[in-house]
């Protein structure tokens, strides 16, 4: 039997199929923007982990400063005995704060321990339990990160109710023809029938929807909801953990709509592959929780400490936040000129911002209704072809590109062959 097959049948009978995988394939070894399977077959990777690897696989920096943290040691528990690099990831985060004024830094292992610990805070701060987030968010699988998570099939299905004290506001966007003005009249609509403004803790957005489908919050709802915030005392948290560190071309999402959060909340692509997130708050307000409130065993691993400092280095010398401006304009026109096209499935324009671009599959060419099933088979005949690519979006509809920003223009070219021949009506 080949190695990916007999690796399959192993994995089907010995893990749950509750985590499923995006490709039928299993990893040996991977660098930069590439990936090599146990067959020896080579892919580009348009899905860096989820939007983790923006640095790439492997980047030498990254693993050198791993090699030298295993010599020296790999685990205290920051809460038995703190390190120095731990205190340094803190600062450099506190100085590139999407907000103005004092910052603190906490750090945790998963983007859901983020979210919760976000939670917490906002409602340790305020006094408050209702938590407003937006429907098509993600947040996590934790059971709170679940209930702020905006989409049911397949995260809250099973799972009993979810959590009261939280309430989902429609994301604005064209392609599901809702405006700005009809998600504020919402948010007033639970202000008037289920919570008063002034028992509510936090509402939380991500800049741009990720497994939503790259979904742009528009700036005028960011600085809409920055003002009712004000108005009654509530914390506004920007979800940052897929949208994070030069992805969308600024250190941070929220940064394209000049809005300041309250709190943000940081993982996958800090750590550069290493398990690692955070939170990043106003210190006068993260600072409030008392001692014991927040922290976990593993919660900023000193291996993954490193790594990020290698990341903040790499993405400042290496200019990834101008290369994912310049690597996103590529996509953008690629995917453009594919509209036009007859001999491939129709699609819609890109939407994102920087490096994060997406698009949806749809059934007809000049109508908008979307095909998940299409998109399905286009990750799938990518793969063929030598790709490695997401789906996300509501029902699945949309493609989405989350390539390393290291990645040549050579290889971002490479892998739009790819897409293009998986987009292909003629087989
Ligand atoms: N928030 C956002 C915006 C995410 O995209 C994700 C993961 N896709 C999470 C939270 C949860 O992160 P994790 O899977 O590390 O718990």
């Amino acid at each position: 039997m080949a190695e990916n097959e007999n690796l399959h049948a192993r994995r089907r009978a010995a893990v749950p199929r509750a985590i499923v995988t995006a490709t039928s394939i299993f990893a040996d070894r991977a660098e930069n923007a590439e990936i090599w399977d146990v067959e020896g077959r080579r892919y580009i990777d348009f899905a860096a982990g989820i939007a983790v690897l923006n640095v790439g696989h492997c980047h030498p920096r990254v693993i050198g400063a791993v090699r030298q943290q295993l010599d020296r040691f790999t685990h205290t528990a920051f809460q038995v005995m703190a390190y120095e690099s731990y205190i340094e990831l803190a600062e450099r985060l506190n100085a590139i704060a999407p907000f103005s004024g004092p910052a603190q830094t906490i750090l945790f292992t998963t983007g859901a321990e983020a979210v919760e610990n976000a939670m917490k805070v906002a409602r340790a701060v305020t006094g408050r339990q209702t938590v407003i987030s937006f429907a098509g968010g993600f947040h996590g699988r934790t059971a709170l990160a679940s209930a702020l998570t905006g989409k049911v099939v397949p995260y809250k299905r099973q799972f009993g109710s979810p959590l009261p004290d939280v309430f989902h506001v429609p994301f604005p966007s064209e392609e599901r023809d809702v405006s700005v003005e009809e998600s504020l009249r919402a948010l007033d609509l639970i202000f008037a029938a289920s919570a008063h403004p002034e028992s509510v803790a936090a509402i939380i957005i991500e800049p741009v929807q990720g497994e939503g489908g790259f979904h742009v919050a528009p700036p005028e709802l960011l600085r809409a909801l920055r003002q009712i915030c004000d108005t009654h005392g509530i914390l506004l948290i920007s979800d940052e953990v897929q949208t994070g560190f030069a992805r969308t071309g600024k250190m941070f999402a929220i940064e394209h709509s000049g809005v300041e959060p309250d709190l943000v909340t940081i993982a996958k692509a800090l750590g550069g592959g290493f398990p690692l997130s955070g939170l990043i708050g106003r210190a006068e307000l993260i600072d409030r929780v008392l001692p014991g409130g927040m922290g976990g065993t593993y919660g900023g691993s000193p291996i993954a400490c490193v790594a990020a400092l290698a990341v903040l280095d790499i993405i400042h010398e290496e200019g990834l936040i101008a290369r994912a401006n310049l690597i996103g304009d590529r996509l953008r026109d690629r995917i453009g000129a594919w509209r036009l096209r007859n001999d491939l499935l129709p699609t819609s324009d890109a939407r994102g911002l920087g490096a994060m671009v997406g698009f949806d599959i749809r059934k007809r060419h000049g109508e908008s209704e979307c095909d998940p099933e299409a998109a399905a088979a286009v990750r799938e005949r990518a793969l063929e072809h030598g790709l490695v690519i997401l789906n996300c979006g509501q029902m699945g509809e949309s493609v989405r590109i989350l390539a390393p920003l290291t990645a040549s223009e050579d290889i971002i070219d490479e892998g739009m062959d790819c897409l293009e021949a998986a987009l292909s009506v003629v087989r």
